[in-house]
C-alpha cells in the first residue's frame, strides 16, 4: 500500500472544506426557490386579515350606486340660486336608505341627508349650515327654505354614480395583502368570502442543555430561553400560525422526538445546535429524519452557522431552518431568511426584507469575508436618512438590540466606511 502523499492529503482537506460558502443573496435565493405557496382556500372575510388574495376581485356594483349627497342639506337646481342665494319650496325629505320620489323643478328643493340618492332634476346640494327653514314651518314638506351660500355650482356636494368604481372593474388583484382597508373594500363589493393563500404554520424549537424557560431561575451554567418567545413573536408578526414546542435538550433521542413533531408544520424553525461544538447535533438528527440539507453556513455576521433544508412529505415541501443559538444571530437569520420565506409561502409578492439607503453617522471598519449586519438606529432628516451604529457587543448581546430599529449592512472585505458613506440598512 503506497503512502498517501502530502499533496493528496492537502488536496483532500481542501475539497472537504466548503470552499464556496454562500453569500446572503445566494442563500436567500435558494430558500425562496423552495418556498412555494400552497393552493388557495376559501376564507371568510373575518379570517382573511394578513392573507394574500388568490384571485382578482371585480366590482359587482357601481360605487356609489347612485349620485349621492356628500353633506346634509338641500338638493337644488344650481340655476335657481344665482349668486348663492334664494328661497325654495321643500318638496320632500330623503334620508340615507330612502329613495326620492319627487323631481326637482324650478324653485323646488329636497331636504337630503348624507349618502341619500340625489333626486332627478337636482344638480347640487347646499349644506344645511348655509340654509334656514322659515320659522313658521311646522312640517318640512311645503316649507320655504332660505339659502345663503357663497355660491352654488352644478355638481357641488354630489358624488356621481360609479365615481369610485364601475361595475366589472378590478377592485383588488391576486397577490395583494388583505389589510383592514382591503377587508373594507371586499365587503363594499359583496365579497364575504374570498380565495386566499392560507397562513403558513410554523413550529419553533429551542435546543440546548443549558436552556430553561423564562419563568425559571437559572441554576449555575443555565440561561433562559430568549429565542423561543422572540422567534414566536417574529413569526406571528410575519403572519404565520405559530406553535412553540419549547426546549429540547442536546441528546439525539430528545432532539429526534421534538424535531419530528416540528416537521409536521410547513416550516420548522430550530435554534441552537448547528455550530461546530460537540453537542451541536441538530444537522445530524435532521439528516437522520430525512431532511435534505440545502446549505449550511452563510458568509454572514452574526449568523454564519445557519442551516437550511427541506423535507418532502405528504406531497408538500416542509422547510427547516436551523438558526444559530445566540439570540442576535437568531434574530438576524430570521429577518434575512425566515421572514422572506414565510412571506413567499403566504403568497405575497413583496417577499424581500425591507431595506433603505442611509448615510452613516458613525464610521465603521469592516474586516473579513462575511457581510456584517450591525444593529443601528435610523434617523430621518427631510428626504435623507442617517444611520447611527450602536455599541454592540456581539451575537449574545440582545440588550443593545432593544435600541435598534435597523441593521446596517457592510459587505464582505476589508474597508473603512467613513461618516457620510451611503449604505444599505435592513429595517427591523
Ligand atoms: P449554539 O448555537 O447552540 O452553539 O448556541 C450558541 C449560544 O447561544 C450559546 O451561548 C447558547 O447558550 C446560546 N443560546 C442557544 N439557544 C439559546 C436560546 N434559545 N436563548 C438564548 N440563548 C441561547
Ligand atoms: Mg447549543
Amino acid at each position: 500500500m503506497s503512502p498517501v502523499s502530502r499533496d493528496a492529503i492537502a488536496e483532500r482537506a481542501l475539497r472537504a472544506r466548503p470552499t464556496t460558502m454562500l453569500d446572503v443573496a445566494q442563500a436567500l435565493e435558494l430558500v425562496l426557490q423552495h418556498a412555494r405557496s400552497p393552493a388557495p382556500t376559501r376564507v371568510s372575510l373575518s379570517r382573511a386579515l394578513g392573507l394574500a388574495l388568490a384571485e382578482d376581485v371585480r366590482s359587482d356594483i357601481d360605487s356609489p350606486p347612485h349620485d349621492k349627497a356628500l353633506v346634509d342639506g338641500y338638493a337644488v337646481r344650481a340655476a335657481d340660486l344665482a349668486g348663492g342665494t334664494g328661497e325654495l319650496r321643500v318638496v320632500e325629505e330623503v334620508t340615507a336608505g330612502a329613495v326620492p320620489t319627487h323631481t326637482i323643478t324650478q324653485g323646488a328643493a329636497t331636504r337630503i341627508m348624507t349618502g341619500a340618492p340625489i333626486p332627478a332634476g337636482a344638480d347640487a346640494v347646499v349644506m344645511v349650515e348655509q340654509t334656514e327653514l322659515h320659522d313658521s314651518a311646522t312640517e318640512v314638506n311645503g316649507a320655504i327654505v332660505k339659502i345663503a351660500a357663497p355660491k352654488v355650482t352644478s355638481g357641488q356636494n354630489i358624488l356621481p354614480r360609479a365615481a369610485s368604481m364601475k361595475r366589472g372593474e378590478i377592485v383588488l388583484r391576486a397577490g395583494c395583502r388583505i389589510r383592514a382597508i382591503e377587508a373594507g373594500l371586499l365587503a363594499e363589493f359583496g365579497r364575504a368570502e374570498v380565495s386566499a393563500i392560507p397562513r403558513p404554520s410554523v413550529a419553533l424549537l429551542a435546543t440546548g442543555n443549558e436552556l430553561v424557560p423564562a419563568d425559571a431561575t437559572p441554576a449555575p451554567g443555565q440561561i433562559r430561553n430568549s429565542n423561543g418567545p422572540m422567534l414566536a413573536a417574529l413569526a406571528d408578526a410575519a403572519g404565520a400560525d405559530v406553535t412553540d414546542l419549547g426546549i429540547a435538550p442536546d441528546n439525539e433521542a430528545s432532539l429526534s422526538a421534538a424535531i419530528r413533531d416540528a416537521l409536521t408544520r410547513d416550516v420548522a424553525v430550530l435554534s441552537g445546535g448547528v455550530s461546530a461544538g460537540v453537542l451541536d447535533l441538530v444537522p445530524a438528527v435532521l439528516a437522520r429524519l430525512g431532511v435534505e440539507q440545502v446549505f449550511h453556513k452563510v458568509r454572514l455576521k452574526p449568523g454564519m452557522p445557519l442551516w437550511f433544508g427541506t423535507l418532502e412529505k405528504d406531497n408538500r415541501k416542509r422547510l427547516v431552518f436551523g438558526l444559530p443559538g445566540n439570540p442576535v444571530s437568531s434574530l438576524v437569520c430570521f429577518e434575512l431568511f425566515v421572514k422572506p420565506a414565510l412571506r413567499a409561502l403566504a403568497g405575497r409578492s413583496d417577499v424581500a426584507h425591507d431595506t433603505r439607503a442611509a448615510r452613516l453617522a458613525t464610521e465603521h471598519q469592516q474586516r473579513g469575508d462575511r457581510a456584517t449586519y450591525w444593529p443601528a438606529t435610523l434617523q430621518r432628516e427631510g428626504n435623507e436618512s442617517t444611520v447611527q451604529l450602536l455599541g454592540w457587543k456581539g451575537s449574545a448581546d440582545l440588550a443593545t438590540l432593544a435600541a435598534a430599529d435597523c441593521l446596517a449592512v457592510f459587505p464582505p472585505g476589508t474597508e473603512r466606511f467613513p461618516v457620510g458613506t451611503t449604505i444599505e440598512v435592513v429595517l427591523l
